[in-house]
């Protein structure tokens, strides 16, 4: 999940995700590897409500062994694009992967060196005699170490219009940190703060009238915030690898604490905290 890659073929820039997922096309379009789940989510998005929050989506292409996702590409047209990926919601993984997870308890070598680089104090005695963790352990804890479990998103990157890029949002847990960041990555330009709060109060309408909303668990899904020096600023819904449809019976309200079982996401307090966050680096 954290591979971070910069990859510059004309504007196109992949912040974010696996190296190798992604594939340029012709007439401002980006494929993305083929998955059923995702590929689910965006033919229902182009008959909802929230379609003007999302990449539009134009089936399927295979390209040598591999199938792809058509998507337009959000870049398109902008010059020297700044970008923000924010990674929603109050977990990052699905309930059936903490299932899975818990009935196989295998010791991860991998995760725990990940969790020692970033907080060296993380594992337990035992976690660090036996160099491991359970991913049960990793996947919990993950997501406590950012704003994830209390603001209900994180900043996974910000890419600047030099091209540098700024991964170093793991310690951004408050919301003040947050409109620091979104200060720093609209250079404190009041017009693109308010573009982008404007943006988010639509998505946030949208959101509550939305069919497909309403009937899925969102996890692991970004809003990519995207301007150039025009002044021009929109931020879109992608990544919908890990969002799957709840029972016919049951129904998510995605603005509460998740519990086990709930399914409950907490998207909307994602959002809320965005919002709050942008309003608060508008009147500075
Ligand atoms: P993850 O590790 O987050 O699951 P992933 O492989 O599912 O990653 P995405 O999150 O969909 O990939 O996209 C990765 C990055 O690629 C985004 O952060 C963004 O920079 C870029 N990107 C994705 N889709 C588009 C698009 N339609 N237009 C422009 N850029 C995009
Ligand atoms: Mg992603
Ligand atoms: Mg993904």
């Amino acid at each position: 999940m954290m591979h971070w890659s910069l990859r510059r073929q004309s504007s196109w820039i992949q912040l974010a995700g696996h190296q190798g997922n992604f594939q340029l096309s012709d007439g401002g379009e980006v494929l993305k590897l083929y998955s059923e789940v995702e590929a689910k989510c965006l033919d229902s998005l182009m008959r909802d409500q929230l379609k003007p929050f999302v990449p539009q989506y134009h089936g399927l292409v295979t390209r040598g062994e591999d199938r792809y996702i058509r998507l337009e590409d959000l870049l398109s047209g902008l010059r020297k694009p700044v970008i923000m990926d924010c990674k929603m919601g109050v977990r990052t993984y699905q309930e059936e992967e903490l299932t899975k997870a818990r009935v196989k308890e295998v010791l991860r070598s991998d995760m725990y060196q990940k969790m020692v680089k970033i907080d060296p104090s993380a594992p337990s005695a035992e976690e660090h005699a036996q160099k491991a963790v359970t991913k049960w352990r990793y996947l919990q804890w993950r997501d406590t170490t950012s704003s994830t479990s209390t603001l209900g998103f994180r900043i996974e990157g910000i890419m600047m219009e030099d091209g540098s890029i700024q991964r170093d949002f793991g310690k951004v847990r408050t919301s003040a940190q947050v409109t620091e960041a979104l200060l720093y990555f609209t250079r404190s330009q009041r017009d693109i703060l308010k573009a982008y709060h404007t943006r988010l109060l639509a998505l946030n309408d949208a959101l509550k009238n939305s069919q497909f909303f309403g009937t899925h668990e969102v996890i692991g899904s970004s809003l990519l915030f995207v301007h150039d020096h025009s002044s021009k600023a929109n931020v879109w819904m992608i990544d919908f690898g890990k969002t799957t449809p709840v029972p016919n019976t049951s129904k998510l309200l995605h603005n509460i604490p998740w519990a086990e079982g709930s399914r409950e996401d907490g998207y909307l307090i994602g959002l809320t905290s965005l919002i709050t966050s942008l309003s608060q680096a508008i009147n500075v």
